[in-house]
């Protein structure tokens, strides 16, 4: 086959020089036709949209279209031309085509309209449905986006570790690594594991949060964020929590609450505003199939300011709704950590706009939090989002080293190891704030899925790390 110059699909649908020759590469997503003429749908995963391959049969050996079934891999010399009805503008009519690889009759995907629960068992080959082609751009762009909005902005990136000793945030949800022998533990008089062997020489896991290295950046380099992979064991199976997600967390020298509020909710309408204007054709095809409302939804997102609202105002009105007969499944009472259908009744029901919820009752967040005035609350804010309840968490921080440390006692918070953060409050301290986005609760929020494991490729949830 003569050698022409691969164009991807995306870049052909855009051309207008018809009757040029060019070269395509891609899989076989459908093959119709009759003896006269057969049409190929061809998709190379850089647009949703396939490109119509239009052939004659008999200009070609039989045996070709034997091997042109779905999911073979082809390459495609021919003529681009205007189309007459394939609802693309431009096709191709081949003059020659190579199979590059055939397909095994027992390719999982020969059908359309798998479930996505089918689709999970293939994680592997989902990606060449539509629907993961478009969750999988939207994913990437999604990235592109936060790095823009923070580079733009001066921030700097910065890579906090993986692996970490400090336990003080996530006990007993951390995932622990260890090159010890499992088989063959040393163990003091008491029976509790030592570590003097192990590879770090003391116990470490992976990082459920890079926020505490995130306020070292901060504090020296002014404004920072991360955005890497979290690790929390959490045995929660639910559809908005994984044990292995990205989290993007910015914090900011100087910033306070106020600030910190005004940071996030630009930056997430900055996100929102770059998938409608850089993933349409993606998004166009998810508000088709699975939510009829996704685009709408993500429009509103941006016309409206968010509510910003002490939680002690918004469990009044909580109450209040369940005293005219709303039913919810948990508990209401000043001092719970909301549940997930409480946070989206406020969100979706009463105020139908985002939420920034501030001021939570200390028990229920992290040490490090500034304490109120009111010696209750802490300067806490979480955003609530339709559909998805929390897809933000952060504070302003405290930057009192002895208020710090007295929570620290209060709480029997093991900080052997955390002298470093400490530091921070004894050399300089200042104010400062940030917050972590859950990365796939946001491309959730703009793909429009319905579940977590649906956002990223490979989900790892309790029983599940295949592939
Ligand atoms: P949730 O109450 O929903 O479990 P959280 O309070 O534990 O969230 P934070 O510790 O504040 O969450 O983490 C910051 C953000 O990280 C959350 O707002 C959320 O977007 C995301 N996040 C937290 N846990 C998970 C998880 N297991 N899987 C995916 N995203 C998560
Ligand atoms: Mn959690």
């Amino acid at each position: 086959m003569e050698k022409i110059a691969r164009t991807k699909i995306v870049d052909l649908l855009e051309r207008k020089d018809y009757g040029a020759i060019v070269n395509v590469k891609g899989w076989v997503r459908t093959r119709r036709g009759s003896k006269k003429v057969a049409f190929i749908a061809l998709n190379d995963g850089s647009t949703i949209n396939n490109v119509q391959i239009v052939a004659d049969p008999a200009a070609f050996e039989e045996e070709i279209f034997k091997e042109v079934t779905t999911g073979a891999c082809l390459s495609v010399n021919g003529k681009m031309v205007q189309s007459q009805g394939s609802g693309q503008k431009v096709e191709i009519q081949a003059h020659d085509i190579e199979v590059l690889g055939v397909c095994s009759s027992d390719y999982p995907l020969q059908k359309k309209g798998h479930s996505l629960e089918f689709l999970r068992e293939k994680a592997h080959l989902r990606l060449r449905t539509n629907t993961f082609g478009a969750v999988f751009r939207v994913r990437s762009q999604m990235a592109y986006a936060i790095h823009s909005f923070f580079q733009q902005k001066g921030f700097v990136y910065f890579h906090t570790p993986i692996i970490t000793a400090s336990d003080c945030e996530g006990a007993g949800q951390m995932f622990q690594v260890t090159t010890k022998n499992l088989y063959d533990l040393k163990k003091d008089s008491n029976g509790s594991i030592l570590y003097d062997d192990d590879f770090f020489g003391k116990m470490t896991s992976l990082t459920v949060s890079g926020q505490l290295e995130g306020e070292l950046g901060a504090t020296a380099l002014g404004a920072i964020y991360t955005f890497g992979p979290t690790f929390r064991a959490e045995n929660s199976n639910t559809p908005r929590h994984l044990a292995e997600f990205w989290m993007i967390e910015p914090e900011v020298a100087f910033n306070e609450i106020q600030e910190n509020m005004d940071l996030a909710e630009e930056f997430i309408k900055f996100c929102v505003k770059w998938a409608l204007d850089h993933c349409m054709d993606d998004l166009n095809f998810l508000n088709e199939m699975y939510d009829k409302e996704l685009i709408s939804r993500l429009e509103g997102i941006l016309k409206e300011d968010f509510v910003r609202l002490p939680y002690t105002e918004g469990i009044k009105i909580l109450e209040d709704a369940i005293a005219h007969g709303h039913k919810f499944e948990f508990p209401v009472y000043w001092g719970v950590d909301l549940a997930s259908e409480h946070e989206r009744f406020l969100v979706e029901e009463h105020f139908k706009r985002p939420v920034i919820l501030t001021d939570y009752p200390k028990e229920i967040k992290a040490f490090y939090m500034k304490m109120n005035e009111d010696g209750k609350t802490v300067r806490a804010m979480d955003v609530l989002f339709p559909k998805i309840g929390e897809i933000i968490g952060g504070s302003e921080r405290e930057a009192d080293y002895n208020k710090l440390l007295s929570v620290i006692k209060e709480r029997n918070i093991p900080m052997k190891d955390m002298s470093w953060y400490l530091d921070t409050r004894r050399f300089g301290t200042c104010p400062h704030s940030g917050f972590g986005l859950g990365f796939e609760r946001l491309v959730l929020f703009v793909t429009g899925m319905a579940n977590i494991r649906d956002v990223i490729p490979f989900p790892r949830t309790p029983n599940n790390a295949e592939f």
